[in-house]
């Protein structure tokens, strides 16, 4: 039995629809799962539906994109009231500048020699109101302009790359708030993936606590381990989450519940959902 909170479907940038994630959860023991789209809750009915077939309990999740300090920040929210007005309205207007974005990067692209970027994204899209840089990735993947996602990101969509347009997020304070008003839980994802100094990371953790965050992930890929991921979260008073951040399968990266476990004595943000109390 495992729970893993972070999970990504064809709603946002994942290949599999909310349902075969769901089914594809329950089949590897997963008994707890979110599904936390970027800037999106569409696919939460269908994989709701698909969880109570399967047995297993799904939390409603989303992945916000925000800023913090001019840098692009993740914010997961969890245990949330998808329909709530001000969390449905402020995605919508992260999708609305997604859409604007995909349109310059494929312009940038276009002017770095690579064609018809926009219409190749949007194949790869399930949901074409939420069109990312995963998208472009695989396109670039496709046309064999690069080998895989990560030399897409290195080489064309990464900050400063020639595909790269700065995105136009909400601040870390207007996510948390958001989520609040949607009933959730607001988690920091993925701490050590930002490029952050210990300092900087120190900081962001400082105007996490300052605009009520309720807790953050630990994961093991990036460059802090996660016992100093921890030792902060508890100087902070956080809880903590975990999740694969799963969007599909594939050789070195988490399958769904491949999730770093949450140490005994500090509390897990599960312990406070609504559907667990
Ligand atoms: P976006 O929100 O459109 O800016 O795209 C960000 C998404 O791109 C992340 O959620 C990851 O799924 C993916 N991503 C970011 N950096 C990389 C990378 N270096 N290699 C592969 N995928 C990446
Ligand atoms: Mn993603
Ligand atoms: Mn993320
Ligand atoms: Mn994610």
């Amino acid at each position: 039995m495992s729970i893993d909170l972070h999970t990504h479907s064809t709603y946002s940038d994942g290949v599999l629809t909310p349902a075969d994630l769901v089914r594809r959860a329950a089949g590897r023991g997963v008994s707890l799962l979110a599904l936390t789209d970027h800037d999106d809750t569409g696919g939460l009915a269908e994989a709701m539906q698909a969880a109570a077939s399967a047995g297993i309990l799904l939390v409603s999740g989303v992945e916000i994109s925000a800023t913090w300090n001019a840098q692009t920040i993740h914010i997961v929210g969890l245990d949330i009231h998808a329909d709530a007005p001000q969390l449905a309205e402020g995605l919508s207007g992260i999708r609305r500048s997604r859409g604007e974005r995909a349109g310059q990067i494929a312009a940038q692209l276009g002017a770095a020699g690579v064609p018809d970027s926009l219409e190749g994204a949007a194949r790869h899209a399930g949901n074409s109101a939420a069109i990312g840089r995963s998208h472009f990735a695989r396109f670039l993947v496709e046309r064999r302009h690069v080998r895989n996602t990560s030399d897409a990101f290195s080489r064309y969509l990464g900050t400063g790359r020639c595909g790269y347009v700065a995105p136009c997020w909400p601040e870390l304070a207007q996510a948390v708030a958001w989520i609040h008003a949607a009933g959730g839980q607001a988690v920091l994802a993925h701490p050590d993936r930002y490029r952050l100094t210990p300092r900087q990371l120190r900081s962001l953790f400082e105007a996490f606590a300052h605009n009520g965050g309720d807790a953050v992930e630990i994961n093991s890929d990036g460059r802090f381990k996660s016992s100093a991921q921890v030792r902060l979260a508890r100087q902070f008073g956080f809880a903590l989450s975990s999740g694969s951040d799963f969007h599909a399968p594939g050789k070195n990266v988490a399958d769904l519940g491949e999730v770093t476990q949450i140490p005994d004595g500090v509390p897990a943000i599960w312990q406070r959902f609504r559907a667990t109390r």
